[in-house]
């Protein structure tokens, strides 16, 4: 691990990974790669099924890691740099005697390697190439087999993140041989630019994540972590030593974090230190109010004696900078009584905002004080001010955009220094609270610059970011592994100016992954803050009082109706455990709609989002998109049997469309989660449709070996396998001497061997309720720009543009696949695919051209 660089002190020290000794044979890797395991009497790791492997003795496990440590850490590195390895070279002994890896040279070597790579002509560099990419790709399979069990898989999807490495292995083995393969690809990727070899995720060191747990992440983090970073960022990050105490996280979840919640009815002020008792300072109420009712900005400094606040009111055209403050809540620096802090913090505040409009020359004396705005001291609190308090939070837009600055506060950062390397500040700073809060994403997306405060100044991750980027591939190996944990460490704030480089309009497409791994104390202000980012006027949604009864559900009525375009995808947005609330009226025709936008996205910002945007009325969200519609309606779903899988009890179907012979659909669903009620209540008023986020119907297997990508929209010239002649002869014969058997009362081999290559194509879906649109006034108005699409409708009418009803019943996974054989019945191939009796079901599939109202 000695290759990767360490953060500064307090830091963790590096995972020492000893040398696994077996006592019978000193495993040293020879050439030639593929017959090594062989040759010392483990081929059968190539060929068991990795829970065979398992049930490896635990007596000859240290034997079996000696082996695996020569083969796929030494032996790899041997064939990756193509230069015969000494092994002491890569050993030292600890203080304690221990004998251990020790890669500090590793990226050194790298250098060497890629010199005398870039010597060799064209073809020899392909040779080169296509030598290690198999030495990879075949490390990494045979690590997957050694390290994974079907328990694994079970896991990961149960918990819905990632499992660790089974122990058959011991776990900084397994650590060493992650960071061995990432390090090697991300030097080959760099060398051979131009065809990519894709870097698997990692996400399975258990010793990365006890760190990172005993150093005081929310599990939530981890799994941010995990979506973001590579093994290499994430153990770095596991060295930072720890950021405070694990107990804050107790009640989190893999998800979400439900620390940071400001309690309103608890919340104290905080001083500077806990044993300082200084008093508050801040402006009258209604002093604040009375600026903001001539529509000025009411900024302040601390007066010439210091011990007091003066008002600076701005008007909104002269060009007066000011520094806007983003703080977290949590961090003690709000006050829900007064407008009002401690003296102490006041100014601290004011000195950090001095050195930032000097840009970090030394204080300046105190009648230069620079004036700053922050919502706990210039958003008038208490009754009787809720109209300007209104004003006030309407113009925080106008407010962030007009600072010159805004000066990001958060109580990690305080003991950072500025002098820390560009990839430790990344990793430090975009791991605080402040980017898992929604108001600050607001107040960031609304900035001009953002700067982050540390110990001894202002850091501006865009400017190390430029830093970072002018080395190019060609800079030494060791600076590249810098660059790449910066990046991957820096992503959150890369989403964040992703977002608010958007034009308003568009914003909206991104709003999902922008809020993901976010959350607000406070959820009737969520949609303040959407309304803000997106460029919306917040007067409806400030019209409905934040004291009103079902506050939040209204204003997020009111901003649904106010933004009326969302992302098709919205309705795709949950996942089980959702749709289990009931249904109120204030909700009808907004059911699609979350609750809260916050913590829903679970997935990794898709590389092909879905930019197709539907319109949200009254009625609900106007869609167009694929559905499967069963032949035999709803006895489809409530008479199916129930199957054990590894996320559950659930039951499940298997359609087949007209003239598709080789492939078949999946759709398992839980009875006991979403609204089946309201299924069976509407049984004879409505029809069931599977509707689709993409257009799996189009994948097939040969389309996939084009390369083509899931959701082509022409599916015209969609073609089968055997369709040559000379196969479908040898079909006819199979099936006729089968014929011939049963007749003769023979018994017909069942064990015939699948002659296809597994096919499997997925997307997320909804079971919904659909009926004929009820015909009313209303619905006239909600055809606007997608008039000219005309549905498929069913029946005699179809000419008729005719949309469908539809309320959500459970948000389901639609798996396409493919039949084992053609020869045989597709309800007899089932039984084989599934062990008992379903029957497959026959399903019409209706184009997207059909329309959907989805409430
Ligand atoms: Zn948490
Ligand atoms: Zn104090």
């Amino acid at each position: 691990m000695n290759h990767i660089p360490l953060p500064q002190a307090p830091a963790l020290a590096h995972i020492e990974i000893p040398v696994y000794e077996s006592d019978s044979n000193p495993y040293r890797y020879t050439q030639p790669w593929l017959s090594y395991p062989a040759r010392h009497g483990f081929d059968f790791i190539a060929i068991q099924v990795s829970d065979e492997l398992h049930e490896y003795p635990g007596g000859l496990r240290s034997n079996l890691a000696a082996f695996v440590q020569s083969w796929l850490f030494f032996g790899v590195l041997e064939e990756f740099l193509g230069v015969k390895q000494d092994h002491d070279e890569w050993i030292v002994t600890t203080e304690k005697g221990h004998r251990v890896i020790r890669t500090s040279q590793l990226c050194g070597k790298l250098d060497a390697w890629r010199a005398r790579i870039k010597q060799l002509d064209g073809n020899q560099q392909l040779e080169v190439r296509a030598g290690i990419d198999q030495v990879l790709g075949h490390m990494d399979s045979m690590h997957a087999t050694l390290s994974w069990t079907t328990a694994n898989i079970v896991q990961t999807v149960q918990v819905g993140s990632g499992s660790y490495h089974s122990d058959l292995l011991p776990d900084e083995l397994n650590l060493s041989l992650d960071v061995l393969h990432n390090t090697l690809s991300l030097a080959r990727n760099v060398v051979f630019p131009d065809a990519h070899l894709p870097i698997p995720t990692y996400t399975n060191s258990r010793l990365v994540h006890d760190q990172l747990a005993k150093n005081g992440w929310c599990s939530s983090e981890v799994s941010r972590l995990n979506q973001e970073c590579s093994v290499v960022s994430g153990y770095f990050s596991s060295r930072l030593s720890i950021l405070g105490s694990p107990t804050i996280h107790s009640k989190c979840s893999h998800w979400q974090c439900e620390a940071w919640q400001v309690d309103q009815s608890n919340y104290r002020p905080k001083h500077v230190n806990t044993l300082c008792d200084c008093m508050f300072v801040g402006l009258p109420t209604e002093r604040i109010a009375e600026i903001i009712r001539v529509s000025q900005i009411p900024c302040l400094r601390l007066d010439r004696r210091g011990t007091g606040l003066e008002l600076v009111a701005i008007d909104q055209r002269t060009p007066i900078r000011f520094t806007a403050i983003s703080h977290v809540w949590a961090d003690g620096l709000g006050n829900h009584a007064a407008n009002a802090l401690p003296h102490c913090q006041v100014r601290l505040i004011q000195e950090r905002v001095n050195m930032i409009a000097n840009a970090g020359s030394t204080p300046l004396a105190p009648s230069d004080d620079q004036p700053f705005w922050m919502d706990t001291l210039c958003i008038p609190v208490g009754s009787g001010f809720e109209d300007e308090r209104n004003t006030a939070i309407a113009e925080m837009a106008t407010i962030y955009r007009r600072s010159g600055t805004v000066l990001v506060l958060n109580n990690e950062l305080n003991s950072i220094s500025v002098a820390r390397s560009p990839w430790e500040l990344s990793a430090r700073i975009t791991r605080t609270t402040w980017f898992r809060r929604l108001w600050t994403l607001h107040e960031a997306v609304l900035a001009e610059k953002t700067v982050f405060q540390l110990q001894d100044g202002s850091v501006d991750l865009s400017e190390l970011q430029t830093v970072v980027q002018e080395w190019d591939d060609s800079s030494k190996f060791q600076d590249l592994l810098c660059r790449m944990i910066f990046l991957e460490a820096c992503q959150p704030y890369s989403k964040l100016l992703l977002f608010k480089s958007k034009s308003l309009s568009t914003r909206v497409r991104d709003i999902w992954t922008a809020v993901q791994w976010r959350n607000t104390s406070y959820q009737e202000d969520e949609t303040i803050c959407f309304a803000n980012m997106l460029g919306l006027d917040l007067s409806s949604i400030l019209a409905v009082s934040r004291y009103e009864s079902e506050a939040k559900i209204k204003r997020m009525k009111t901003f649904i109706l106010l933004q009326k375009y969302f992302p098709q995808g919205s309705i795709f947005q949950g996942d089980y455990s959702d749709l289990t609330r009931p249904s109120t009226t204030a909700l009808v025709g907004l059911e699609w709609a979350p609750q809260s936008f916050v913590f829903r996205t679970r997935k990794s910002a898709p590389e092909h989002p879905d930019t197709q945007l539907a319109l949200a009325d009254e009625l609900g969200l106007h869609v167009s998109l694929v559905a499967l519609i069963p032949d035999k309606g709803w006895d489809i779903f409530t008479q199916a049997e129930m199957n054990s899988t590894v996320v559950g009890d659930l039951h499940q179907a298997f359609f087949m469309m007209p003239l598709e012979w080789d492939y078949f659909y999946v759709v398992r669903w839980d009875m006991a989660r979403g609204r089946w009620d309201l299924a069976n209540s509407l049984r004879h008023k409505t029809f069931p449709a599977l509707i689709l986020q993409q257009d799996i119907t189009l994948v097939t297997d040969e389309a996939l070996d084009l390369g083509e990508a899931v959701g082509r929209k022409d599916g015209t010239s969609m073609t089968r396998m055997f369709d040559g002649d000379l196969i479908a002869e040898e079909a006819r014969e199979e099936v006729l001497r089968e014929m011939m058997m049963e007749a003769r009362g023979e018994t017909v081999e069942e064990d015939y061997t699948p002659e296809r290559r597994s096919f499997s194509a997925s997307t997320r879906a909804i079971i919904v309720a659909a009926s004929v649109m009820d015909a009313s006034p209303d619905t006239s108005n909600t055809t606007d720009s997608l008039q000219d699409k005309r549905p498929r409708a069913k029946g005699p009418n179809s000419n008729v543009a005719v949309e469908y009803q539809a309320r959500i019943i459970q948000h389901v996974e639609v798996q396409k696949e493919m039949f084992s054989t053609y020869t045989r019945a597709a309800c007899k191939q089932m039984e084989r695919y599934n062990g008992s009796t379903h029957s497959i079901n026959s399903c019409e599939k209706w184009s997207d051209r059909v329309r959907w109202c989805i409430q």
